[in-house]
């Protein structure tokens, strides 16, 4: 309870500092008609897999192009969507853009999905997974899901429940923006995760610190001990891609490597010959 109240209060915090209330109401009412309008629109950041330096997958990123304000940060709408409940028809309208684009890509690559707890709660979930396969025709083990340790703060076992439906599924499980929760660790034994997507944090510093680069390479091999892969996020410079090569990361993300992009140009990006990382050479 203390962690939920303590939640509470920063958010309240927050509202007061920052976003002006009245900014915040409105950009609630904009939001409840932002999927009916047709206002939101998936970008994809391609994922590289360092063995054989090709595009192993995307993630799909949301963006709301709003009418006026013009494209506000999912930083910005996703936890106003998630106070509201908006974020369950959001979030279907997501998983199910994102299935059907991917349907139509080369079958070795995935598509990964990002998931807020709330989506989790309730019963709701798995029938929602389930008619987004199916409808789309996407195998499930092309399918990633996202999620962050804020998932498992809940002790609700429903969240348990629709990850190991998921899994059971097919489709795979990773930990997002692994090492800045309170207690990652543990999280990693309550739920047996595909995948563990190293924060962007730690990656960037791996540039100017020795500490930053043993972490990354602990994660690293707990992970390999574990049975799961790992992906950087925030690669933006050689440097750091040739680094993660040399500790043994399984894939890489980043602006180095290619930015977030509309639809038509991850499938440009795809079909184009010379799609492999520049390292390819080495
Ligand atoms: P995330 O899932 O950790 O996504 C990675 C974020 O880092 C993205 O920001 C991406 O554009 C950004 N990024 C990627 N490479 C680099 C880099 O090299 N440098 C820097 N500085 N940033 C990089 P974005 O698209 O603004 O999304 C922010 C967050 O919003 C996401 O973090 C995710 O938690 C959330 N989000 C985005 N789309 C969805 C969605 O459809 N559903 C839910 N529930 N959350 C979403
Ligand atoms: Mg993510
Ligand atoms: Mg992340
Ligand atoms: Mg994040």
């Amino acid at each position: 309870r203390a962690k939920e109240d303590g939640r509470n209060i920063y958010r309240f915090f927050e509202a007061d500092m920052g976003v002006a209330v009245k900014d915040r109401r409105e950009l609630i009412t904009d939001l409840r008609n932002a999927v009916g309008n047709g206002e939101l629109e998936l970008y994809f950041q391609p994922q590289y897999c360092l063995r054989s330096f090709s595009i192993s997958g995307f993630e799909a990123l949301v963006r709301w192009n709003h009418p006026t304000r013009g494209l506000v940060s999912p930083a910005d709408f996703i936890p106003l969507a998630e106070d509201t409940g908006l974020i369950n028809p959001l979030g279907e309208w997501v998983l199910q853009e994102a299935c059907r684009i991917a349907a139509d890509w080369p079958q070795h690559l995935r598509v990964a999905v990002n998931l807020s707890p709330r989506q989790l709660r309730g019963h709701a979930f798995g029938p929602v997974l389930i008619e987004s396969l199916a409808r789309s025709g996407l195998r499930a083990e092309r399918l990633e899901l996202e999620v962050t340790e804020g998932v498992l703060l809940t002790d609700s076992d429903d969240v348990l429940n629709a990850l190991h439906q998921a899994k059971s599924l097919g489709v795979k499980v990773s930990m997002d923006d692994f090492g800045t929760g309170y207690s990652s660790l543990s999280y990693l034994r309550r739920f047996p995760f595909n995948k563990i997507k190293i924060d962007q944090s730690f990656v960037r510093s791996m540039a100017y610190s020795d500490d930053s680069i043993s972490i990354v390479k602990a994660i690293i091999g707990l992970a390999q001990d574990l049975d799961m892969s790992t992906t950087a996020e925030g690669v933006e410079t050689k440097e750091l891609l040739d680094m993660l090569v040399e500790i043994g990361c399984t894939e890489a993300q980043g602006y180095y490597l290619g930015r977030p992009m509309p639809v038509a140009e991850a499938q440009e990006l795809i079909f184009s010959v010379d799609q492999a990382i520049s390292t390819a050479a080495q």
